[in-house]
């Protein structure tokens, strides 16, 4: 009783705050967009500056994962750093994390160079050492390096047919800034202690993730009628390591929730990456509406 008077008195003294608190009410909360990060090249990306190492690379960027409450998937290539022991580190420390990784290939091999059998032998020569990897979590999800699913149909379908019969969904990609162009600018840049040119590449690193995740957000509306849960694209790079709480910041102010990669592709729309006996490509948001590029570094900040 005593609550209801007073309610009419607030009602009564503050009518224009009343019938804000009405609308907002009726107002439907717009759903906050899905994201799911995932990185590829594990254990090995780009260069590093002077005194930095594979593990500490990983580390960095886990425990952002960590700090934001933002799930990952990585993707293995054993192939790569085994002249490094710090490279095998750097996997253990990500399963460490408690992250799961999924098949990149041995090699990183390109599709439309190599031909479907050598880029099949290379998926299959990855598994036992992936297998090794990932103990207790579900590795079959496959990430195709570059990018490439193959520009003529029968190469396409061969591969494709190939990762279906051994059990693999494809990690798709929705969002992508191309990260992978400012790892060899910031490991010179900081090797030259550079701080104004590192101040350019950090800014323009998140300029760019943003243009790319409204550009994303504009073709899910005009191509499928409302957003799609995002697959974004990073890669295990000294920048990425260095960028990512930022990074996660600038997601979140843009309102993005994290989501893992099994749950961002139970949508619909990735229903051709998740069986993989349907026709492809790889769901991707490619074509209109024609977005401006990306910046990329600026070539103030090339240190070269
Ligand atoms: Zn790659």
């Amino acid at each position: 009783m005593k609550s209801l008077s007073l309610r009419l008195l607030l009602a009564l003294s503050f009518p224009a705050s009343v019938d804000a608190y009405g609308a907002a009410m009726a107002r439907t909360p717009a759903p906050r967009p899905a994201i799911a990060l995932t990185f590829d090249d594990i254990p090995v990306h780009g260069p590093l500056p002077r005194g930095q190492t594979r593990v500490g690379v990983i580390r960095a960027i886990t425990a952002a994962l960590r700090r934001a409450k933002a799930p990952a998937f990585g993707f293995l290539n054993a192939g790569f750093g085994l002249d490094d022991p710090a490279a095998r580190n750097a996997v253990t420390a990500w399963r460490a994390a408690g992250l799961p990784l999924g098949n990149h290939g041995y090699g990183h091999l390109n599709l439309d160079r190599v031909g479907a059998p050598a880029f099949v032998a290379d998926i299959v020569r990855n598994e036992a050492p992936l297998a090794a990897a990932a103990r207790g979590q579900d590795w079959h999800w496959f990430r195709y390096p570059f990018l490439a699913e193959g520009s003529v149909p029968a190469m396409r379908d061969a591969a494709r047919a190939t990762l279906h019969a051994r059990g693999y969904r494809v990690a798709a990609v929705t969002m992508d800034f191309a990260d992978y162009r400012w790892a060899a600018p910031f490991a010179a840049c900081t090797d030259r202690r550079d701080r104004r040119a590192v101040a350019l590449l950090e800014a323009g690193f998140l300029a760019d993730a943003r243009a790319a995740a409204l550009a994303a957000r504009a073709r899910a509306q005009a191509q499928v009628g409302r957003d799609v849960p995002y697959v974004l694209l990073m890669h295990v790079g000294a920048m990425d390591a260095h960028m990512l709480p930022r990074l996660l910041a600038l997601y979140r102010e843009l309102e993005f929730r994290f989501v893992t990669l099994a749950e961002a592709q139970a949508d619909p729309y990735y229903a051709a990456a998740m069986d993989l006996s349907r026709p492809g490509p790889t769901p991707s948001l490619a074509g209109l509406p024609a977005i401006p590029p990306l910046a990329g570094p600026p070539a103030a900040a090339s240190c070269s």
